[in-house]
């Protein structure tokens, strides 16, 4: 028996023989070209081929996994339309005299290494698309297919190095009982499949493929991000008894992820989404959400040249509502965070400068003072937007009174040109930050008066509390939101908004932990917000808990001294 841990990536249980997926290998050489227009006139066809076999993939994925992944080959169409990605091949091929293989790999490499190098784990796991995206167009340029790779005939527990969006809809989805990669963290592509698709994952689990017996039994957690190769009898009794409870708990919270959320002693409480497209969105409701309590914005203004127009902006966010109130059926709250970026992130336009510490420095609200063009345009394209609907606007990384002042005079200022414009307003539209950097949770109290709601990012608050570094592994086991001191500032918050009658949420990983849920439930939460697979497991366990249960536990947690008590206390009090 073997047992291996990576990173958890989708919850479940899967237990199967193994089965090792190796992509097609593509053999770039290097070549000095002497006819350069033909070359580049082969880069051209290459890309008009690579498009088509994406909009065939993208009817597939819509067919068989759903919007989300369908919405990965739309993108995939986009980099290939992307001018600097092109721009770069045709300078290698056209300057260099490179061979269009060679410019497409390494333009994409290039493209890539330049996402990974980025703070926010989610544009790091967009390099694997681009990868993705230049291997098809070498493929193309090579004359080799991607879809002759070795496939399951049974179903099996896929291993893999790491994996496409193009390698993973080709899988028949019968045949994969679990996914587990070497590479790749939880917002990874493997990771975003196998949540949609409902199925167990883990990623970053250290392996070597080679060493591995194809056909040995395997069993995948992926809570723990655990993979087991050849269990021992008990072992392998132990994960089938456990595999038979997750899957009646599942389906027990999906049939119900539907109805409200309703303690035990009738308390509903709002249990709502973080979504950053319109796919995201239409999951979200799909998985039970009452709404969206983080839309992050940061997509509109990624991989182009220029500043979304306002008209740009205000299609992006009427796409969000449409789907949110299902073309007007509903009225579902919409919390849109404004921009959300900073020196860690090439956004050449917006003037950032390398930084030593981007989470420290010239990022999301604070660059109001420098262009303030950018946050009013961001505010005039919500407020026309918003018209018709729940319109709930949110600022990142406030750290100041004074901050939430001069935002709240821009949010004026794009109201009264829209008003002398004679263009349509959105009216009754709340106005409130984001909690993430210590200094505004300390000032809660002063704060809670002037805004109409809080939402704790408990991401950056950890971060920021703890000073460590949420993307840099080494130091990944200290930053625990379960630490007293993050609990500390959590209650700091929701007590000082409640004293001015405002509302509170969380919308940081946090809300979607079940041991929190107590926690949070507990001090007073009003609002939970997180990712769209978690909705059913955090409704269903509402519905078990009555608030003042809750508030002893909560009292109790916040009388422990280290984060390893406070997490094993409150873990005993959810269990499984
Ligand atoms: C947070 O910091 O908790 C949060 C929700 O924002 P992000 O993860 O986008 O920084
Ligand atoms: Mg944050």
């Amino acid at each position: 028996m073997n047992t291996m841990t990576g990173l958890p990536a989708s919850p479940g249980i899967a237990i199967g023989p193994l089965w090792v997926y190796r992509p097609v290998a593509l053999d770039v050489a290097a070549r000095v070209v002497a006819d350069v227009a033909t070359e580049w006139g082969r880069v051209e066809t290459a890309v008009s081929v690579a498009q088509s076999q994406l909009a065939t993939l993208y009817d597939r994925a819509l067919a068989e996994v759903g919007a989300e992944e369908a919405a990965i080959f739309e993108a995939h169409q986009l980099f290939l339309e992307d001018p600097s990605l092109l721009e770069m091949i045709q300078a290698s091929v056209e300057g260099e005299s490179i061979n269009a293989e060679m410019a497409a790999y390494q333009a994409a490499e290039s493209y890539a290494e330049m996402l990974e190098a980025m703070d926010d784990p989610y544009f790091q796991a967009r390099a694997a698309d681009i990868r993705d995206v230049g291997r098809r167009l070498v493929a193309c340029l090579l004359g080799v297919s991607l879809d002759s790779a070795a496939m399951p005939t049974q179903p099996v527990v896929v291993i893999a190095e790491d994996l496409t969006p193009s390698d993973t809809v080709g899988f028949d989805k019968e045949k994969v009982l679990g996914l587990c990669t070497v590479h790749g963290g939880p917002t990874s592509h493997t990771a975003i499949l196998a949540r949609s698709l409902g199925i167990p994952a883990a990623v970053s689990v250290p392996l070597r493929l080679h060493q591995l017996v194809e056909g040995e039994m395997a069993v995948l957690n992926g809570r723990s991000g655990t993979l087991i190769l050849n269990p021992d009898p008990d072992t392998l009794a132990a994960a089938q008894a456990e595999q038979q409870s997750w899957l009646a708990l599942r389906s027990a919270e999906l049939a119900e992820a539907q109805a409200p959320a309703i303690t035990t002693d009738g308390h509903q409480v709002e249990v709502v989404a973080n979504v950053g497209s319109v796919a995201d969105a239409e999951m979200a409701l799909a998985y039970g959400a009452e709404g969206v309590g983080l839309f992050r914005t940061e997509f509109l203004y990624l991989d182009r040249e220029t500043l979304p127009s306002e008209a740009e902006q205000i299609a992006g966010y009427k796409g969000v509502f449409a789907a949110i109130d299902e073309g007007g059926k509903e009225k579902r709250p919409l919390v849109v965070r404004t921009l959300d970026i900073g020196g860690d992130k090439e956004v050449p336009y917006l003037g950032f400068h390398d930084e030593q510490n981007p989470f420290l420095g010239w990022r999301a609200i604070r660059m109001m003072d420098e262009r303030p063009d950018v946050v009013l345009t961001q505010f005039r394209a919500l407020l026309q937007a918003g018209v018709g609907h729940d319109l709930r606007i949110m600022v990142p990384m406030v750290s100041n009174l004074d901050e939430v002042r001069r935002t709240k005079g821009l949010l004026a200022e794009a109201r009264q040109q829209l008003v002398a414009e004679g263009k349509p307003v959105a009216e009754s539209v709340q106005f409130g930050i984001m909690v993430e950097v210590p200094s505004a949770a300390i000032l809660a109290h002063h704060i809670a008066a002037e805004v109409d709601f809080f939402s704790i990012g408990t991401n950056d608050l950890t971060q920021y509390t703890l000073a460590v570094d949420r993307t840099n592994e080494r130091v990944a086991k200290l930053a625990s939101p379960f630490h007293p001191a993050v609990l500390h500032l959590i209650k700091m918050t929701i007590d000082a908004a409640h004293a001015q009658g405002k509302w509170v949420g969380v919308c940081g990983e946090f809300a979607g932990e079940p041991a929190a849920l107590p926690l949070l439930l507990g001090l007073g939460l009003d609002e939970f917000s997180m990712a769209a697979t978690a909705v059913p497991t955090i409704k269903r366990l509402i519905r078990q808990f009555s608030l003042p249960q809750c508030r002893d536990i909560a009292a109790h947690a916040l009388r422990l001294p280290t984060t390893e008590m406070v997490a094993a206390y409150l873990r005993g009090q959810v269990g499984e």
